[in-house]
C-alpha cells in the first residue's frame, strides 16, 4: 500500500475521525477521533465492552465502520478499492490469542504469510525471521513447536510473526490478558524494545503500569467514546472526568 500522494510524515500515520459502528442497531462506537504520529505509542484503557477491540480492528480493515473517516499515511482504510492484503501487510495486530499453527515449527509459523501471502523469497525472509528471533528472545527455538513453549513465549512468536510482514504501525489487543503473571513482564519488554526502536504502536491493554511507562498518550474509553485523552502522567495522575477517576480506582 502506497502512501497517499498527499500525505507526508508529519501528518497522522493514523487518524479516525468521527467514527461510528453498529452491530445492528447496537452503537458501540459513537464518533471516535484519535490520531497517532509516526513513532508514537498510545494506550486505549477503559471498561471491557467499552468498544477497545473494535476501535483497534477498525484500523487495519477487520471491522467495517459504519461511518467517519480511518485513514493510514493518508489511504481510506475503509475505501473498497483499498488493496486490504496492502493495508494487513502494514499495520500488523497481535490479539491475546496467539493463534501460531501447533504443526508448524516456531520459525516457519514466523515466516509462512511473507512467504505464502507476500510470496518473498525464502533465504530473505529466514533470514528476517531469524533476527526477529533474536529479537524477542528466542532464538534458541526455532525449531521447537509451540506446545512446547510458555505463553509468553508463544505470544513473542506471534510479535515476531507479525513483524515479518514489515509493518509500519503494531496494532496489541491485550495480549498479555490471558497469559500467567510470570510470562506477562517479558512480552512486555518486547513491546517496550519495539516502541523504543521507534515503531508506531497502539496498545490496548490493562496493565496501567506498563501505560503509563510506555505511551506518549493515554486514551480512556466509555460505551463507545473517548471521555479523555492526554500524556500519562495527565490521566493517571488527574483525570479530568469522573468516569475516568472511577475506573482508575477499580484497577490500580
Ligand atoms: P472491549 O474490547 O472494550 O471489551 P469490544 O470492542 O470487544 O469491547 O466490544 C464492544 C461491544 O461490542 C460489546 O458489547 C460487544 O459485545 C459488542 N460487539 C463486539 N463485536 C461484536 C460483533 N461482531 N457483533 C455484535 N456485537 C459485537
Ligand atoms: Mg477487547
Amino acid at each position: 500500500m502506497q502512501a497517499a500522494p498527499n500525505w507526508t510524515p508529519d501528518q497522522p500515520i493514523v487518524a479516525l475521525r468521527d467514527v461510528h459502528k453498529s452491530f445492528g442497531s447496537f452503537e458501540v462506537l459513537k464518533g471516535i477521533d484519535l490520531e497517532v504520529m509516526k513513532g508514537e505509542v498510545i494506550c486505549i484503557i477503559g471498561p471491557s465492552g467499552s468498544g477497545k477491540s473494535t476501535l483497534v480492528r477498525t484500523i487495519n480493515g477487520l471491522t467495517p465502520v459504519t461511518s467517519g473517516s480511518v485513514t493510514v499515511e493518508g489511504q481510506e482504510v475503509h475505501d473498497e478499492k483499498l488493496d486490504k492484503l496492502a493495508l494487513r501487510r502494514k499495520v500488523g495486530i497481535v490479539f491475546q490469542q496467539y493463534n501460531l499453527f501447533p504443526h508448524r515449527t516456531v520459525l516457519d509459523n514466523i515466516m509462512m504469510a511473507p512467504l505464502l501471502v507476500l510470496r518473498e523469497k525464502k533465504a530473505e525472509v529466514e533470514e528476517r525471521a531469524r533476527a526477529l528471533l533474536a529479537k524477542v528472545k528466542l532464538v534458541d527455538k526455532e525449531d521447537a513447536y509451540p506446545a512446547e513453549l510458555s505463553g509468553g513465549q508463544q505470544q513473542r512468536v506471534a510479535i515476531a510473526r507479525s513483524l515479518c510482514m514489515r509493518p509500519d504501525v503494531m496494532l496489541f489487543d491485550e495480549v498479555t490478558a490471558a497469559l500467567d503473571p510470570e510470562t506477562v513482564k517479558e512480552v512486555l519488554v518486547t513491546i517496550k524494545e519495539l516502541a523504543s526502536d521507534g515503531m508506531t504502536c497502539v496498545l490496548v491493554t490493562h496493565e496501567m503500569g506498563f501505560a503509563r511507562e510506555i505511551s506518549d498518550r493515554v486514551y480512556f474509553t466509555d460505551h463507545g467514546r473517548i471521555v479523555e485523552s492526554g500524556p500519562p502522567e495527565m490521566i493517571f495522575e488527574s483525570p479530568q472526568d469522573p468516569r475516568t477517576r472511577e475506573f482508575l480506582s477499580k484497577v490500580l
